[in-house]
């Protein structure tokens, strides 16, 4: 039970009820370290709002009693911004948004649907499909990830390449402010370009501007037949001219990734499973979607740009087979120790050179180290994951965004910058981009209630 003279508790209490008011270090455990097992902090309390009221006064408590405010879905966040800062100076407050997990109805005219921050991925999809719709999103933590944090961190995953990232399917969203104000603009029209558009500046930022109560999504139509492929090929190169091919031929392509030997040896070890394809440096897994079976279109393709050999997979079971296998990437790595996980943009014009060139930047400042790598071909996006350096040592992280930087790439692609990457913001944005983000900040919430060290250096 929280102190009864803490007027920061009196304050959470009143705001979200006692029985949503965690300061047992048992019950709060959960919350203060991330899925990689990297970050990690104490929080002073986590409390758990039902309600867009409630997270209202919830964020006027902490803002009043200076506690620092860490929004948290579903705590899937690779770079530490959903979980207390180790160095925290300020008392904080873990929000969790969870318990707003309600999904409206379906409005088929608009293809939209209200959903509340706290529903997961897993449950829009199934919402969706229902109604004869899709998500038009999907990655492996789709059970647990939330639409709050989904939105906040313009998360992207597999099917990016046809559909776009969050960012494509936020047709508008409630959010509390820094101050406990509420801004919400949910009438789904496509066309409303009255002003500045909040909801658009809240995408992507991290828990630092704004709490996200709700979101007001897009949906895809859904296309039910579905053919999977798993490619090996000799080099990055061959990857990159395959999807030159497959863009213009193959209009019904949704996910090209990729893995490389080195992961899918890992994965193997780790599931206990035999490789379903011949050895080879590179994989490409490549997903087509349609009303009518895309598998001869598929295979028209691929033989159009000259490949022999190829696992097809047209039925749930054999997809899903083969999707695991990209998929138990981060799964397979997390068993292995604790990774820096570094999830870059580079433009396909410089792929091959760049994950050449990772292992021998990483080996010059962390020897004994080994590099992972796999991500979303299509996109250009690197997940580079380095097992067997230290997890406070930061040179790792620095070599692979400089490197990233240096081949004109980005240094965060769809995992967010978090706390894990804001002193290397300067390396892909420029001084005035950076003091305009800051001017924002400081115009939205000048005491830094939300979300402090998150994003900004
Ligand atoms: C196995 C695995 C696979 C993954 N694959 C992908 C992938 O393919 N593509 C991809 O993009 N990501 C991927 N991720 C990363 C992660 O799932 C996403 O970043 C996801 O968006 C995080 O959602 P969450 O609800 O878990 O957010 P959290 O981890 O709880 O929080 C993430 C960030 O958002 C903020 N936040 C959370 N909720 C809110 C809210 N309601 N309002 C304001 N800010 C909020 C937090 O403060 C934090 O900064 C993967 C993660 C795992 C574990």
């Amino acid at each position: 039970v929280p102190d009864p003279t803490d007027p920061l508790a009196a304050g959470l209490r009143a705001a979200v009820g006692d029985a949503h008011v965690l300061a047992d270090p048992e019950l709060r455990a959960g919350y203060e370290t991330d899925w990689t097992g990297r970050f990690t902090g104490t929080a002073r309390f986590v409390v758990r709002p039902a309600d867009t009221a409630e997270v209202a006064a919830a964020v006027r408590a902490c803002a009043a009693h200076g506690a620092a405010v860490i929004p948290q879905g579903g705590n899937t966040g690779m770079v530490g911004g959903g979980v207390p800062r180790p160095d925290g100076a300020r008392p904080q407050v873990v929000l969790s948004l969870t318990r707003l997990d309600a999904l409206g109805a379906v409005d088929p005219v608009t293809a939209q649907v209200d959903a509340g921050a706290g529903a997961t991925l897993a449950a829009l999809q199934a919402h969706a499909a229902a109604a004869g719709l899709d998500a038009g999103l999907d990655f492996g933590a789709r059970d647990s990830a939330t639409l709050g944090g989904i939105v906040a961190a313009d998360a992207g995953g597999a099917r990016a390449l046809r559909h776009g990232t969050a960012r494509a399917h936020v047709a508008g969203l409630e959010a509390v402010l820094a101050d406990g104000a509420v801004v919400s603009r949910r009438n789904g029209l496509l066309k409303d370009n009255a002003g500045y558009d909040v909801p658009a500046l809240l995408v992507g930022s991290e828990g630092t501007l704004g709490v996200v109560t709700a979101v007001r999504w897009r949906l895809v139509p859904r296309l039910p037949a579905r053919v999977a492929a798993l490619v090996p090929l000799p080099s990055v190169e061959r990857a990159v001219a395959l999807l030159g091919v497959l863009r213009s031929r193959l209009p019904a392509l949704e996910a090209a990734d990729f893995f490389l030997a080195a992961g899918l040896q890992l994965l193997l070890e780790h599931q206990r499973i035999a490789a379903p394809v011949a050895a080879a440096p590179v994989y490409v897994l490549l997903e087509c979607a349609d009303r009518a079976d895309p598998t001869a279109e598929l295979a028209g393709a691929l033989e159009a740009a000259g490949i022999e050999d190829a696992v097809v997979a047209d039925d749930t079971a054999s997809r899903e087979r083969l999707w695991r296998l990209r998929e138990g990437h981060a799964e397979a790595i997390a068993a292995a120790g604790v990774p820096h996980k570094l999830d870059v943009g580079v433009p396909a014009a410089r792929l091959a050179e760049f994950l050449a060139r990772v292992p021998e930047t990483v080996a010059a400042v962390a020897p004994r180290a080994r590099t992972i790598l796999f991500g979303h071909l299509g996109d250009g996006n690197v997940h580079v994951n380095v097992l067997g350096a230290e997890p406070g040592d930061d040179r790792v992280d620095e070599a692979v965004l400089r490197l990233a930087a240096d081949v004109g790439g980005t240094i965060s692609a769809e995992h967010g910058v978090g706390i894990a990457k804001a002193r290397w913001l300067g390396l892909v944005r420029g001084e005035a981009e950076i003091a305009a983000m800051a001017a924002v900040k400081r115009a939205l919430d000048p005491a830094a209630v939300l979300n402090p060290g998150v994003l900004l250096p």
